[in-house]
């Protein structure tokens, strides 16, 4: 690595030039402040809600009006007394 403003030799570890105090620009750094777009996944078009929306059925409140049901109309069905 080579000063840029005397040409001497510098460690690539320094940031500045020990001859002439030119102060070397990083290369990490130019590297950062080159535009480096993060990849960024573009957001998924958004699945279209299923326009069928049923509302959720109890099945308990079925199976309350299938038991209320049973037990209304099985003593008719099912003879208690022989
Ligand atoms: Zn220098």
């Amino acid at each position: 690595m080579t000063c840029e403003h005397c040409g001497s030799n510098i460690s690539p570890d320094g940031t500045s030039c020990p001859q002439c105090g030119f102060e070397i620009p990083k290369p990490s750094a130019s590297k950062k402040s080159a535009k480096v777009v993060p990849f960024r996944p573009r957001k998924k078009a958004r699945r279209p809600v299923p326009s069928k929306k049923r509302p959720p059925t109890p099945t308990f409140f079925w199976w309350f009006i299938a038991i209320l049901a049973a037990a209304i109309v099985l003593p008719y069905i099912v003879p208690m007394h022989p």
